[in-house]
């Protein structure tokens, strides 16, 4: 009997197991089918314009397992582009709760989270999410431009350049372009102050982490010339020239102003040509053909501006022209020259100075970071026809 039993026993273990299967296979039908109904719940919802509830069904049905992560961040990702930043931080939020989510995905969740936050202007929360992500591998960079992006807000360029390390680690050029901003800013303040040796410093840390920052070289020229010392701001001048040729026009003034004082006007109006020359900016000529009028007379500069502006007319350029034009004429022409150089003078401040190479925004004033992109040094004189 005993023995029956013994032989018994392999067909009891396999019904047992038989059975099993069918009782999981079973479960994750059913598991499936309540699935699906809450999916299919969800998306009623979503077309009857429900959205909240939506979101409830949804975030229900979501399992970690489940192939419908993605769909959740595109869904979230959605309403956060419609600017319904409260829906999007409910779905996100619970992704970012829900355990045993892949560190990849978990990871993608934190990042979506603090840009929804940084959406609502909620910068210490956002600063908070993408501080957790600064070792990620796909995160960790793009997280870094997203906290430069709150301190520039906040103005906190102290804590900005507390990721310095990072930065020159990875040696990202758009990031340590926004540092180098950074120190300029500081420098700025300290200018303010008068504190020369701050500034100085504070400008050598920009350019080296910027060498083009022709920021840095601009105000390290002014701090010089303050502290007469004109032949370093002379350097400085020349070295805006070589790190940025479309924003130099805006500082031949202050150059020249710089070798008046240095006595060395000969070598800053051959510097001048060079640049005319090279760039065949209105500035550049416009100044330069001032130095032949004072020194070979009227008739030659009248020829070389003539000359020029048939190469690349330019409505500055013009302008100078007629200015000329009248201080050697008589009272009777003088009337109708006047009419139009009051015309163009007009027309010119109508226009505006400067445009963003980044993104096109055009203004009348300066600005070191673009008032529309945020961009750092893009705002640069307007070239063609009716700028430089
Ligand atoms: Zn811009």
């Amino acid at each position: 009997m005993i023995e029956l039993l013994f032989l018994l026993l392999p067909v009891a273990m396999a019904y047992g197991w038989f059975m099993g299967r069918n009782s999981v296979k079973q479960n994750q039908q059913t598991e499936k089918q309540d699935l699906s109904i809450k999916y299919s719940t969800g998306l009623n919802y979503l077309l009857s314009n429900q959205q909240d509830k939506a979101i409830d069904s949804l975030l229900d049905a979501l399992k970690v397992e489940d192939d419908s992560v993605e769909a959740h961040f595109a869904m979230a990702n959605l309403f956060r582009k419609r600017g319904e930043l409260d829906r999007a931080l409910k779905v996100h939020e619970h992704l970012v709760r829900l355990g045993g989510l892949p560190t990849k995905a978990k990871q993608q969740a934190v990042f979506e989270l603090g840009k929804d936050f940084l959406s609502a202007g909620l910068y210490d929360r956002a600063e908070k999410m993408f501080s957790k992500l600064l070792k990620s591998k796909t995160y960790g960079l793009k997280s870094i431009s997203y906290l430069l992006q709150i301190f520039q807000s906040t103005k906190d360029w102290q804590q900005g350049l507390s990721h310095k390390k990072l930065i020159i680690k990875v040696n990202d050029k758009r990031q340590l372009h926004t540092l180098a901003n950074f120190y300029c800013e500081l420098a700025t303040t300290a200018f303010e102050q008068d504190k020369f040796i701050d500034v100085i410093e504070l400008l050598e840390e920009a350019l080296a982490l910027d060498p083009n920052s022709c920021r840095a070289n601009w105000l390290m020229a002014k701090i010089y010339e303050n502290h007469d010392q004109c032949e370093q701001a002379a350097q400085c001048y020349q070295a805006i020239y070589e790190q940025d040729k479309e924003f130099f026009p805006d500082v031949i003034q202050q150059m020249h102003d710089c070798y008046t004082r240095l006595d060395e006007l000969d070598d800053f109006y051959k510097f001048i040509k060079k640049v005319y020359d090279e760039t065949a900016s209105s500035s550049a000529l416009i100044t330069y053909v001032n130095n032949i009028q004072a020194n070979n007379g009227h008739k030659k500069a009248k020829e070389f501006i003539l000359t020029a502006l048939k190469r690349r007319p330019t409505i500055r350029g013009f302008q100078h022209f007629i200015k000329m034009q009248m201080s050697q004429s008589d009272d009777v022409d003088n009337t109708s020259l006047d009419l139009i150089k009051e015309l163009i003078s007009e027309y010119i401040n109508i226009k505006h100075r400067y445009s963003c190479r980044t993104c096109g925004f055009n203004s009348s004033t300066h600005y070191w970071s673009c008032p529309s992109c945020h961009e750092w040094e893009q705002l640069k004189p307007v070239r063609g026809l009716e700028g430089e």
